[in-house]
Formats: C-alpha cells, sequence, structure tokens
C-alpha cells in the first residue's frame, strides 16, 4: 500500500500571552493539542468544529505559516519542519490554500489574467503567450469564460470570484489544497456548484484535499474521512459515511443533529448545546467538552479522555468507551 501523502504526529501548538503589571507573568494558550492524522494521495479529509476550536491554525501549522511547538509534519516523505526557508518555499508550490473570503484574498487592483498569473510569474519561467495559454486553460478548468482575463475582483460575484482564487491555487499544479471554508461565504445554491467543481478537479488532477468547514452538511459528500476537533484536539475520525451512521462522541452527535436529515420523515432530535467553545485561555479541566456534554459523568470533571480506537476504523476520545479499551 502506498504511504500516506501527509503524515501529521502530535502536533501542538502552545501560544504564551503576557499577564499581569508590566507583562511580567505570561499564560499558556494551547491551540493545538497532540494532532494526528494521515492523509492519502487523492483523499479528502474533512475537519469540522466550531470556530475557535483550532482548525485554521492547524492549516497554517501545515503550510509551515506557524511554527508548532511540538510534533511532526512529513509532506510526500519530506520533513516539512526541518526545510529551511527557501526550501519551504519551493514546497509550498506543491501545498496551496483557498480561502473563506475569495475577495479578501484576490488583489482588486488586478484583472482576472494577472491574479491567476501572478504564481506562474513568481515561480515557473515561460514567455507571455505561454501563459497566456495557462491562465485560458485554468479558467476553463474552473467554469469561467475567457472574459474573465479582463475583470477586476469588484466585477464578479462570490462563486466567480471562488472560481478565479481556484485558478490561481491549481495554476503550479499543487498536490495538495487546503479548503478553509470555502464554500461558508457563497450563497447554498453556489455552494454546491463550487463543491461540484471541486470533487471534478480532484478526479480530473487526483488533487489531496484537507477542507475544513464548521458545517457537517457541507463535507458529507466531498470528505472520504472526517475528524471532529473540538478546543484544538481531534475528538473523533473515521471514514464519512460512520461519521454520518454511527457518530459516537457526544459533541459530534450534537453537530450532525443540526445538520438537514437526509430523510424528511426521520425522527432524529435536535441536541442544543449550552453556551460556546471554552476559551482555550482556560480550558474546563478532565474532558475539555464536559461544561457542554450531555451525557457527562463524574469522572468527565476531572480526567482527560485519550483518542483511542473503537474499532479498526474509528477513533474517539470520550469516557463513555472507556469499556471498550
Ligand atoms: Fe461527554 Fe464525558 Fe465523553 Fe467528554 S468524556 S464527551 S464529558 S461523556
Amino acid at each position: 500500500m502506498a504511504e500516506p501523502l501527509l503524515k501529521v504526529r502530535d502536533l501542538s501548538l502552545t501560544y504564551w500571552r503576557r499577564t499581569g503589571l508590566f507583562g511580567r507573568g505570561s499564560q499558556a494558550i494551547q491551540a493545538l493539542n497532540d494532532v494526528s492524522f494521515e492523509l492519502n494521495a487523492g483523499e479528502t479529509l474533512g475537519i469540522v468544529g466550531e470556530s475557535g476550536c483550532g482548525k485554521s491554525t492547524l492549516a497554517r501549522c501545515l503550510l509551515r505559516l506557524l511554527r508548532p511547538s511540538n510534533g511532526s509534519i512529513q509532506f510526500d516523505g519530506v520533513d516539512l519542519l526541518a526545510l529551511n526557508a527557501d526550501d519551504m518555499r519551493q514546497m509550498r508550490q506543491r501545498m496551496q490554500i483557498v480561502l473563506q473570503n475569495p475577495f479578501a484574498s484576490l488583489n482588486p487592483r488586478l484583472k482576472g489574467f494577472d491574479l491567476i498569473a501572478e504564481p506562474l510569474r513568481t515561480h515557473a519561467a515561460m514567455t507571455r503567450e505561454t501563459m497566456k495559454d495557462r491562465v485560458a486553460a485554468l479558467l476553463t478548468e474552473v467554469g469561467l469564460s475567457l472574459d474573465f482575463m479582463n475583470r477586476h475582483p469588484h466585477q464578479l460575484s462570490g462563486g466567480q470570484a471562488q472560481r478565479i482564487a481556484l485558478a490561481r491555487a491549481l495554476a503550479l499544479n499543487p498536490a495538495f489544497v487546503i479548503l478553509d471554508e470555502p464554500t461558508s461565504a457563497l450563497d447554498v445554491s453556489v455552494q454546491a456548484q463550487i463543491i461540484n467543481l471541486l470533487i471534478r478537479l480532484q478526479r480530473q488532477r487526483r488533487l489531496t484535499y484537507l477542507f475544513i468547514t464548521h458545517d457537517l452538511s457541507v463535507i458529507q459528500h466531498i470528505s472520504d474521512r472526517i475528524a471532529v476537533m473540538y478546543l484544538g484536539k481531534i475528538v473523533e475520525e473515521t471514514s464519512s459515511e460512520e461519521v454520518f451512521a454511527h457518530p459516537q462522541h457526544p459533541y459530534t452527535q450534537a453537530l450532525l443533529s443540526s445538520t438537514p436529515a437526509p430523510d424528511p420523515k426521520s425522527d432524529r432530535q435536535r441536541i442544543i448545546l449550552a453556551g460556546t467553545v471554552p476559551s482555550a485561555l482556560n480550558p474546563p479541566p478532565g474532558c475539555s467538552f464536559h461544561p457542554r456534554c450531555p451525557q457527562v459523568m463524574d469522572r468527565c470533571r476531572t480526567l482527560r479522555p485519550e483518542l483511542r480506537w473503537t474499532s479498526a476504523d474509528h477513533r474517539v476520545s470520550c469516557h463513555l468507551f472507556d469499556a471498550l479499551e
């Protein structure tokens, strides 16, 4: 069996915040806590969780825009944390990111041609004619006509701008694309079009995706596997089918209960969670989900649950599964 394209082991990131009079004290903020997963070439891992759970911090660590405090990241057999700045810059050609708000990531002064050609100018030597052909091919690939070469971002709809951002991300033929909430700023009908486009591009180019979202229903059809994050940790990970059919962690069950049921006659009960994700500055002891958990037990308040395998394909971090150990 082929090696995974991406192997992440025990990734942690702790920030230190100055506190007290004259900033003499300091307080740790655990943004990521022992995050481990693997991702095979051509597959999609969905990362889901509420705002503040660490999913975007994880994305920035993978691209080494943030330096983790601990752990390792292997991409295509290369230890990313051991690369020098020049080698990492080269490596980023193979690792791209598409952000939630395309208008924030596209230079408003540039037209479509220059927006897409910019990475080609920086990293690939080619004539203007060849570049024009490449930009035209990329526009066609993302479903836009060649007229879009001459449009500025303010002349685009949200969906069109996200297609330009995708064409730009694909310009250097990456192997791996991080999709950080790429549809959450779009109308529902446009969301579906962009998801279908992403699925088609993945098949045609054998792309590997890490798809970050707060909405489980968005990633149901695109993800092979799903990891659920809460307060900097993965609390459940398994195949997409298994998450939707047999969610084990109470937090996953609550997230799932808020998505539309495939069968309108199903008796799926909405689980309303109290409060919001606690601050990473002051995480609850024991299981960090315990103040909001509908199934909390005494030991949850003091004992931190391990992320353990409950079957060959399913990991969960919850004391409800201690007996399976
Ligand atoms: Fe709920 Fe306890 Fe499981 Fe945490 S360990 S999710 S508090 S049952």
